[in-house]
């Protein structure tokens, strides 16, 4: 068996050799002939119930993020419209497994055609749970999974359930054909630091042995012997590498030169994160509050937010933690919000702008912020502002809501209020901007500056280059601001959490650099071994 290489994109970092095992490709729904509608409603009962009670267990060994994924496929089984759509093409005279598949169908399609990579990923939970209907209403057995410890699990794409039952068996990495590295099993497996690879382009065959290489996007099926070799000395050298990045996590960052760098984390759902992590960290640098949004039937209010900031805020005890606001719109569906549609979202009313256009959505959260700030080390932070005018706008709007609460009598603060640089505009314009500090949001400003989407694959994923010259012109440029007034400027994109970069940015001369927890110690080692 000669050896054949897959080219794909890394989806979770890592370097791995094992055992391969290919899922087997699905055969089509056999579509059974409709019993009596009465029949057909109990067998759907009887698959929902029996979904339900599988999930269930699967629960148990998920592990958070796992657990809240499942969660939500449940709640799905739970949706009375999802299931009335089914009950209503079994009245009609359809199979109950047809009847599911078309009403979650619909559902996909939506997802399916969304702008944005995450929302197009979401479509896999539903893809999921029909397929775990469908497959028990027509008496399919599940995948046969492997059961070696260290096995590379390859296939088409791999569903969140799947890869949870697969998980039992220790997996040593995932391959996937198609697959997105926003996906929820990407999001799994960088979770659990377990190698990844997507958009390989085709499903290796004949091979009982493979190098996943998950931090080139590559897969090798029947290494030769050089090859072997090759990768044995990587892999020695990963190993010290992340030993070296470990034994740094605990202490402050320090150049050589013993000039101080902040090292920061970016935050979702700060629950997912180790404890160990957060204790690490100098604060967090961005924490992304969508999600406190999405995926729920009814946004959370005042309230539930102010619960949920002074909650991370009061675990940093002291350190700074940069909140921004809801940075959604266009592509990113909210319930209770109608979103205009749009030719181009990631050019249309999202982040800023949708707050300032519905301030019915924006003043719940500018009022939770205001009154977390008293007394602790919040900063909020803007998304997506091209001019100068929109950061005014958002100014004058947080002042309106602090006397507002303070002619109710409840205790708020104006924390410092800085933006992030995440347009060519506000980057080439930075001189305009009144914020008390700055963030290079650098995901977002590649693909404005290189008109190349921050999703894309193939050709355009090559041109979304954080280390082209356009965009560390404009990266200098917000440093040479900062320096020039003083004010505080750091980076939290993607692109710090990339070694080769973060070198990059500390030699233009960023002392502020915020990453996902997954990329901490190695931007300490970063800053560590920097040279010069
Ligand atoms: C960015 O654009 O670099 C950024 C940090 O924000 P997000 O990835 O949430 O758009
Ligand atoms: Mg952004």
């Amino acid at each position: 068996m000669a050896e054949q290489r897959y080219s794909g994109r890394p989806a979770s970092p890592g370097l791995v050799i094992g055992p391969l095992h290919v899922l087997a490709t699905r055969s089509a729904a056999t579509r059974a002939r409709a019993g009596d509608a009465a029949a057909e409603h109990a067998r759907l009962d009887g698959a929902l119930g029996r979904a339900r009670d599988d999930l269930a267990a699967l629960m148990a060994t998920a592990g958070t993020e796992g657990e809240e994924i499942l969660a939500f496929q449940v709640e799905l089984l739970d949706d009375p419209a999802l299931v009335e759509h089914a009950r209503a093409a079994i009245d009609a005279g359809e199979p109950a497994a047809a009847a599911w598949s078309a009403a979650l169908d619909e559902q996909i399609e939506g997802y399916v055609a969304a702008d944005d990579e995450y929302f197009r990923a979401r479509a896999a939970d539903l893809d999921d749970l029909k397929t775990r209907v469908v497959d028990l209403l027509e008496g399919r057995w599940p995948d046969e999974l492997p059961t070696v410890e260290g096995t590379i699990l390859a296939g088409r794409d791999l569903s969140p359930s799947g890869f949870i039952a697969a998980e039992r068996a220790r997996l040593g990495g995932i391959a996937l054909a198609e697959g997105s590295a926003q996906s929820h099993v990407a999001m799994l497996a960088r979770a659990r630091g377990l190698p990844m690879v997507v958009d390989l382009g085709a499903v290796p065959t004949g091979a009982d042995e493979a190098i996943l290489d998950a931090e080139h996007g590559m897969l090798v099926t029947a290494p030769d012997p050089t090859t072997r070799d090759a990768f044995a000395v990587r892999r020695r050298a990963r190993a010290q590498t992340e030993e070296r990045a470990v034994a740094l996590l605990g202490s402050p960052a320090t150049l050589p030169n013993g000039e101080r760098v902040a090292c920061l984390l970016n935050v979702d759902d700060p629950q997912s994160i180790e404890p160990a992590l957060l204790d690490a960290a100098d604060g967090v640098g961005l924490w992304r509050t969508e999600f406190l949004f999405l995926h729920r039937a009814q946004l959370p209010d005042e309230g539930e937010q102010y619960a949920a900031y002074t909650a991370l805020l009061d675990r940093l005890t002291g350190r700074p933690v940069a909140i921004r606001t809801l940075d959604v719109g266009g592509d990113k569906p909210l319930a209770g919000v109608s979103l205009p549609s749009e030719s181009n979202p990631f050019l249309g009313l999202r982040g800023l702008r949708l707050c300032l256009d519905r301030p019915e959505l924006f003043r719940p959260q500018v009022r939770a912020l205001l009154r977390a700030a008293p007394g602790r080390s919040l900063k909020v932070m803007l998304p997506m502002v091209s001019r100068a005018s929109e950061l005014a706008e958002a100014r004058a709007f947080f002042d309106a809501c602090l006397e507002e609460l303070r002619g109710e009598g409840v205790e708020a603060a104006m924390p410092p209020l800085g933006m992030m640089v995440e347009t060519p505009a506000s980057a080439v314009a930075i001189d305009t901007f009144d914020a008390d500090f700055f963030s290079i949001g650098s995901n977002d400003l590649v693909q404005y500056t290189m008109a190349a989407s921050r999703d894309a694959g193939g050709r355009v994923a090559a041109l979304a280059d954080p280390l082209d010259p356009a965009v560390l012109r404009l990266i200098e440029r917000v440093v040479a601001h900062g320096r020039a007034t003083g004010l505080e400027v750091s980076l939290c994109g993607d692109m710090a959490a990339v070694p080769g970069c973060a070198e990059r940015l500390l030699a233009l001369g960023l002392r502020r650099l915020s990453v996902g927890p997954a990329a901490l110690a190695r931007l300490k080692l970063a800053v560590h071994d920097h040279a010069g």
